[in-house]
Order: structure tokens, then sequence, then C-alpha cells
């Protein structure tokens, strides 16, 4: 791809979709880039064709809107594409894509990185077994395909989003069995002051929970899911009551919605040098950077849940604020927002990510069989022996496990294998970094990353000297 671009947004949600239609007002040459097939990223996601007719939802109303505006506008998307590697080249970035199953190098002079968010759900015995899926990764199947998990499904999870999920088995047809939640209902109502400023969403809330308790679902408060029953399908679900540390009541189902939070993904930004800190209200680690997408690497700028969880709305005004703000800073005429609606939203958005993050008395109920790295079948017992060995950062058990080598890149493990870390060193989380990033960011077959290349044309180094 041989277009220089002033300004190139990798992330097509609320955040990436909204920095390129500002920025693409002030005249920019932009591009935006994104995996998916249509821009939404995980909240606003686009239906697939076969369901286009389905009533649409507040997500899909807030999604069309933002689609329209960006096909209205002249900036350029480039979807199914895959941003794996990037590289500073001077004065401009350079960027590795695979798209159409090819690699190709796209140069630009500003970079805004809008990643988003991954979801983290807590390894306990039986989180692999087919049937379980992630309480945010349930919504993608909602979205997209109107699909459901299973027939008779636990939601299990903290903060808003078990409510949410569970009302939508409900609205598309399935049965709720039980919805467990560590969070208490104190947490909730400590919670309700930072939420007084968004009515909408604090109607929606009170909508999910009203639907519930009139179907009879059971709520379990402060209770969470210990084991998943069942060797090639999910049988059962048995639970425990947090606070009394004793058993709680099981629970015949066929599948199970299982999250705890949201991780903002950082790997790029803190790739590019970025300093990272750690903040438990907006997910963990999150890379430094002013509301406007400013960060201490000269042309390159942040927004959305990629900076710290702070939900749909403050990721969608962000984005706006970061889209003007690179704008101006390449000379072009561009407004200069109100901070205001974005501190409003980030009030609220922090508040749903406190409720959010991961429990340590949930952490705790893994058994040293329970496997913690998927991808290279690691048991927390495999992990705890390394750390005893002397391997106390992510980066040591990395090296020494491969936890973190497989095709997920450790964005399933990392924070699980950090939690562990820091209680077997007594050490606090905000001590254990994640692992240094490294290309590739997203996975790429080996021949494309290589290219096309001539055996004859490899350069062999000269034999060493005996
Ligand atoms: C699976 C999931 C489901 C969620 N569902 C809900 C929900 O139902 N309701 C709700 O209120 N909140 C939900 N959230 C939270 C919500 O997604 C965020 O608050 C909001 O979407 C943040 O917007 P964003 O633009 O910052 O990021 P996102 O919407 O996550 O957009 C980021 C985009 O960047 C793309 N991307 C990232 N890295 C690359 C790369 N290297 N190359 C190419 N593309 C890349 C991603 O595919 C994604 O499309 C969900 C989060 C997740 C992870």
């Amino acid at each position: 791809m041989s277009d220089l671009y002033d300004i190139a947004v990798v992330g097509a949600g609320p955040a990436g979709g909204n920095a390129a239609v500002v920025a693409a007002q002030s005249g920019a040459h932009v591009v935006m880039l994104d995996e998916q097939p249509a821009p939404g990223g995980q909240v606003w996601r686009g239906k697939s064709s076969s369901i286009l007719s389905a009533p649409a939802t507040p997500e899909t109303t807030a999604g069309n809107a933002l689609r329209t505006a960006l096909s209205e506008s002249a900036a350029t998307h480039l979807a199914d594409t895959r941003v794996w590697d990037i590289r500073r080249d001077g004065d401009r970035w350079s960027l590795q894509i695979l798209r159409n199953s090819a690699t190709e190098q796209l140069t630009c002079r500003s970079l805004v990185l809008a990643t988003g968010a991954r979801e983290y759900v807590q390894p306990i015995p039986g989180w692999t077994t087919p049937g379980v899926i992630g309480l945010a990764g349930a919504t993608s199947l909602f979205k997209q395909t109107l699909s459901l998990p299973g027939k008779r499904t636990v939601v299990s999870g903290t903060g808003p989003l078990v409510f949410f999920v569970a009302s939508e088995i409900r609205r598309l047809g399935g049965e709720v069995v039980a919805v467990v939640t560590p969070n208490s209902r104190a947490e909730w109502a400590r919670a309700t002051p930072s939420m007084i400023g968004q009515p909408k969403l604090l109607a929606r809330g009170a909508f999910w929970m009203a639907d519930l308790m009139l179907a009879r679902v059971p709520i379990l408060w402060e209770h969470a899911v210990t084991e998943v029953a069942g060797q090639d399908h999910v049988t059962g679900i048995k639970t425990t009551n947090l606070k009394r540390a004793g058993s709680g009541p099981n629970f015949d189902a066929d599948s199970l919605c299982l999250g705890n939070g949201l991780i903002p993904q950082i790997e790029a930004s803190h790739m590019l040098g970025v300093a990272i800190r750690n903040d438990p209200t907006l997910g963990g680690w999150v890379p430094i950077a002013d509301p406007d997408g400013v960060t201490a690497v000269d042309g390159l700028y942040l927004c959305g849940d990629g900076c710290g969880i702070r939900g749909a709305t403050a990721a969608a005004l962000q984005g706006a604020l970061a889209g003007a703000r690179v704008a101006r800073d390449l000379g072009l005429s561009a407004p200069t927002p109100s901070l205001r609606p974005w501190q409003r939203a980030e009030r609220f958005g922090r508040a749903m990510t406190a409720l959010s993050m991961p429990r340590a008395d949930v952490q705790a109920l893994t058994t040293q069989d329970t496997i913690l790295c998927r991808c290279e079948s690691l048991s927390r017992a495999d992990i705890s022996a390394e750390v005893s060995n002397g391997a106390n950062s992510t980066n040591a058990v990395k090296s020494g496990q491969r936890a973190g080598m497989g095709p997920c890149g450790g964005k399933y493990c990392q924070t699980v294998i950090a939690a562990l870390i820091a209680a077997q060193a007594g050490k606090s989380t905000s001590d254990v970094p994640p692992p240094t990033p490294r290309p590739p960011l997203r996975p790429v077959p080996l021949g494309q990353a290589a290219g096309d290349f001539d055996y004859d044309d490899l350069p062999i180094p000269k034999p060493a000297p005996l």
C-alpha cells in the first residue's frame, strides 16, 4: 500500500470510529483499520446478514449511526484487516497488516490506537468444558447471530454485564437457571451516586433487574461458581457462598456464561514505548495518556477502553477528543471539544469497572489441577512450581513454561499468572507487570509474515573463523 496517510486509526469501535470521523472532518487523509467485517467494535458489533431484519437494540442503533457517519466521511475503512506489527520509521509510522490473506505495509504520520478491551474469565475447575462461554463473548453471539449459549444457562460474573447477559438470554427465548455474582448489594448501593449522571444507562440496568425478578430467576449475591461438572459438555454448575465460605446451591445446566471484567488491550501502546501504570478502577494495567489521547510518544494517541475500561459512552467521546487533537497537532483546523461529557461518562465507567474487576476471593477458587494457560495446557500446579523455582515475573514464567507463547499470545492467561505470582511472592498485583509485548500483535501465518523471497537472495553469513 503506497499511500502515506496523515492519520491511521487502529480499531473501529466507538472510540476509533469517532476518532476517524472527526479527524476526517478536518480534511486529514485518514485510514481506519479493524479486524472485524464492519465498524462498531465489541459493543456496537454489526449483525450478520442472516439476521438483519431482527428488531434493533440500543446497541444496534448506536452502531448504525456510527456506520452511517463513517460511510459518509472521507475516512478509508479497511475491514477484515489485522494490524500485527507497528514500527517507527523516522518521522512516520509503519504498520504491518494482514488483509485478503496477504501481508501489506501501510505508512502514516500520526497513529491513533483504539484497540479496546478483552474479557477476563477466571479459571475454575471445568472452565474449559464445551458449553462454558465468556460473559462478554456471549454478547457477541447475541448481537451477531442471535444464538444462545445453550438451553439452560447459568450466568455468572461481576459488574453489570452479568445482568445484561441474563436479560438478553431471556429476551432471545433461552432459560436462565440462575444469576451468580460475587458482588454484594452493598457494593452496588455504593456505586449508585456515580451512576446518577447517566440516567439512560441506569434505567436499562433497572429494566434488566426487573425482568429477572419478575421471571423469578434466582440471583445469588456474593456467590461464585466453583466447578463445572461434565466431561465433553456441561451437565451441572456448583457454587459457593463467598461471604459464609460455605457451599452454595448446585444447578442442572447445559451452559455457563462466565466473566470477571475486562482488561485493556495495551500490547500495541506498551510495545511502542508508552509507560504503563496499574489502576484497578480502569481494569488493571493501563498506558498513560491524556483525556484527548496525547501520549509521551511523539505522534502516538490513545483512546477508548485500550487506555482504561470506561465503557462505550466514554470511549465514543474520547475518540472524538483524540480525533480532533491529532488533526490539530498536524496543523489542521479542528474543534476543541469540551472535556465535561467525557468526565461524566468516565465517572460512571470507572464505577462499573471497579465492580467488575477480578477479586482475590474468586481467584482463590482455582485448584492445583485447574488449567490456567489453555494454549499450552499448563495447570496452576505447573505455573506454581515455576514460581517456586524463582520465576517471579510474567516474563520469567513465559520463558520457563511457554505460558503466553501460544496462539492467544498470553491474552487469556497473563492476568491470572500475574495474580498467582503476586499471591505466592506476597506482592501486590501492581508489582507484577505484564510481560514485554512483542509482535505479532495478532496471529499471522509464518508464510505471510516472511513475505515472498527467493532462497538464492538470502544473505549467507561467512563461516565463523576456526
Ligand atoms: C467481547 C466483548 C463484548 C462486550 N460487550 C459489551 C456490551 O454488550 N455492552 C457494553 O456496554 N459493553 C460491552 N463491552 C465493553 C465495550 O466493548 C467497550 O466499553 C467499548 O466497546 C469500548 O469501545 P472501544 O472503541 O474502546 O473498543 P472496542 O469496541 O473493543 O473496539 C476496538 C476494535 O479494535 C479492533 N482491534 C484491536 N486490535 C486490533 C488489531 N491489532 N488489528 C485490527 N483490529 C484490532 C477490535 O477487533 C475492535 O473491533 C464488551 C467488551 C468485550 C471485550
